[in-house]
């Protein structure tokens, strides 16, 4: 059987791995011009490997295949050097956050760090090229697709006899374009998280980075929405992403070189009714407001003081951003993001400052947009030679997820061949 895979990252990854070894052709497309330059998202910029029942996505992934991936990832690693952990093992810890009303999120982390990814996105790739069986096809993005009777067409690369889509976030693109033509593909389209990234020095958070390295929680904000922490990085950086049309802020951390500052993302849920149906849409509308403001680009960076009472922020004072200067614009992200976003994300600091003191301080920063796109739900049942797999089927949110999805999607097709 000849098949397409669109995107090198970590869906594909589970996917190749498990059917590496059969007859199969199997073609891969990724856009990045060689695999140096291939993002592998979260592979590539930090790498926190999760165990978790409650974060990672909407599968129920075992915890034998989620350790077993980790496992495999690590094995990878010439050294073997990670930092690990458990969230919120501490029953003393748990229980300070769950008085005040956040419900602390319990998983085991592996950190490989950005700094050893390459060598293992590296040794993946010379892995599945020893296969005769496997053509990776750089610089090669798929811009539209085409179901034919029992073929899929990949415009530009001729047909195949099954398609795995796995193009993450950054391939929304081409998910927007599938369904606009195939809207009997989407089974849900109505969320989106939507907020910030916060930076603080180390020691406000120094206890808890030292327990657990990770802290997840969530809360219930006055507005409503459920507000979250997301992608702690103790030590690490901030960093801009771009989305090709709009540019977004994130974390990362490393093994080796550490900043004196954490930085984590708060983010409000914000799950819309009929006749909404454009998550996406909404979020970049946002995005793209705060880059116009912000000038090309950039984004926003604040002090928590003026972004909690809506003024421009002209001055910085004690803490110092990690994000390089000619990144970013110092302004008031009010004027581009909804208030009642705002409102959520202000209540669940102000929440959290008697649980970590120091967390609400005035000069603390707040950095904007950050986004996690909720992709579309894609129905991965109705076109048995055409699936989805990872972040941009709506099923994942992180790399052991992503890449137990691929895995199990490789189960499936082996066992209807
Ligand atoms: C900066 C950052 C840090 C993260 N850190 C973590 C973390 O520490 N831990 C964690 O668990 N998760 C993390 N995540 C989330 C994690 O990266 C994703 O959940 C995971 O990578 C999803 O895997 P995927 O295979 O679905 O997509 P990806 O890994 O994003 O791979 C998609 C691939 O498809 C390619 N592509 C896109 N469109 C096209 C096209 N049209 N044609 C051809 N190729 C295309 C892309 O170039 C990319 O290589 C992070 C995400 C980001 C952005």
């Amino acid at each position: 059987m000849k098949i397409g895979i669109i995107g090198f990252g970590a869906a594909a990854v589970g996917f190749v791995e498990k059917i590496k070894s059969t007859h199969n052709q199997i073609h891969i497309f990724e856009k990045n011009e060689n695999i140096a330059a291939t993002s592998l998202s979260g592979i590539r910029a930090d790498g926190k490997l999760f165990v978790s029942k409650e974060m990672g996505g909407d599968l129920d992934i075992s915890m034998e295949l989620q350790q077993e991936l980790v496992d495999y990832y690590v094995n990878h690693l010439e050294s073997k050097n990670i930092e690990t952990g458990s969230s919120f093992r501490s029953m003393e810890i748990y229980q300070r956050f769950y008085e005040k009303g956040f419900q602390p999120v319990i998983s085991n982390f592996y950190h490989i760090g950005t700094d050893q990814l390459k060598e293992l996105i590296f040794r993946l790739y010379e892995n599945f090229i020893s296969y005769k069986n496997i053509h990776f096809h750089f610089n090669s993005e798929i811009t539209d697709i085409e179901i034919q009777q029992d073929k899929i067409k990949l415009a530009g690369f001729g047909s195949f006899d099954h398609v795995v889509v796995a193009v993450g976030r950054s391939g929304h693109q081409l998910i927007n374009r599938i369904i606009k033509k195939y809207p009997e593909l989407v089974v849900d389209n109505t969320m989106v998280d939507l907020g910030i990234r916060y930076e603080i020095p180390n020691h406000v958070v120094e206890e808890l980075n030292r327990e657990m390295y990770e802290f997840k929680v969530k809360f219930k904000s006055k507005t409503g929405y459920i507000v979250r922490t997301f992608c702690n990085n103790p030590s690490g950086y901030v960093i801009t992403e771009n989305y090709g049309d709009f540019y977004t802020v994130n974390g990362h951390s490393k093994l080796k070189e550490k900043s004196s500052n954490t930085n984590f993302a708060v983010l409000a849920t914000i799950q819309l009714t009929q006749p909404f149906n454009d998550p996406i849409g909404y979020g970049s509308y946002v995005a793209k407001l705060t880059n116009l403001l912000a000038g090309k680009d950039k984004i926003i960076l604040q002090t928590y003081h003026n972004f909690k009472h809506s003024k421009r922020t002209k001055n910085l004072y004690r803490v110092m951003p990690t994000l390089p200067e000619d990144q970013y614009i110092l302004g008031d992200i009010n004027l581009a993001y909804p208030r009642r976003i705002i409102e959520s994300i202000i209540d669940f600091i102000e929440n959290l400052d008697p649980v970590i003191p120091g967390v609400a301080n005035p000069d603390n920063l707040v950095y904007a947009p950050e986004i996690k796109f909720f992709t579309t739900k894609i129905d991965n049942q109705r076109i048995s030679n055409f699936n989805f797999i990872g972040d941009c089927s709506g099923a994942t949110r992180s790399i052991i997820y992503a890449t137990a999805h691929g895995y199990l999607m490789g189960e499936k097709f082996l066992s209807a061949e």
